[in-house]
C-alpha cells in the first residue's frame, strides 16, 4: 500500500516536473551523469540573501533520475545554504540504507527510499542530489 503511494509520487514528478528549465542568471550551474543509466542532469539556481531564491533542473533519462530531480528543486527552495546542504546529506545517507533522523524534512523525497530494493537504480534517484551539492559547493568557493 504504501509503495503504492510512494511510485505514485514519483510518477507524477516524472509526468509533471517542477522548477524544469534553467535559472537565469544563475549563481550555480551543475551538470551530472550517471553512465550506467544513460540519465543526465543540470542543475541552475539563484542566491539571494543566503537562500536559495530558485532552482531548476533540465536532463533527460529515466523516471526515477528526472522524478528525483524534480522533488529536490521543490526540498531545496527556500533553505539556506547549510539547510539545504543538510537535506541533501541526509537523503544520500538514507539512500545509503540509514534511516532518516528527521523524516519529516525529506518529504515526498521519502518516496525514494523504495529505490533500495533495486540497488543498481540508487545512483538514478541521487544522481540530481550529488548534482545540486556540486552546485552549492561553487556558491561556497565563491563567497569563501
Ligand atoms: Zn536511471
Amino acid at each position: 500500500m504504501l509503495d503504492d503511494l510512494y511510485q505514485q509520487i514519483i510518477l507524477d514528478h516524472y509526468r509533471r516536473p517542477r522548477n524544469k528549465g534553467r535559472a537565469a542568471p544563475a549563481d550555480f550551474s551543475a551538470r551530472e551523469n550517471n553512465p550506467l543509466c544513460g540519465d543526465e542532469i543540470e542543475i541552475t539556481g539563484r542566491v539571494q540573501d543566503g537562500r536559495i531564491a530558485e532552482i531548476r533542473f533540465e536532463g533527460h533519462g529515466c523516471a526515477i533520475s528526472q522524478a528525483s530531480a524534480s522533488i529536490l528543486t521543490t526540498k531545496l527552495v527556500g533553505k539556506t545554504l547549510p539547510e539545504a546542504e543538510q537535506v541533501i546529506t541526509m537523503f544520500l545517507r538514507m539512500m545509503r540504507g540509514d534511516p532518516p533522523t528527521n523524516p519529516k524534512e525529506l518529504g515526498d523525497a521519502r518516496a525514494l527510499e523504495g529505490v533500495l530494493k533495486f540497488p543498481v537504480r540508487v545512483k538514478c534517484a541521487t544522481l540530481a542530489w550529488h548534482t545540486a551539492q556540486a552546485g552549492l559547493d561553487q556558491v561556497k568557493a565563491k563567497t569563501r
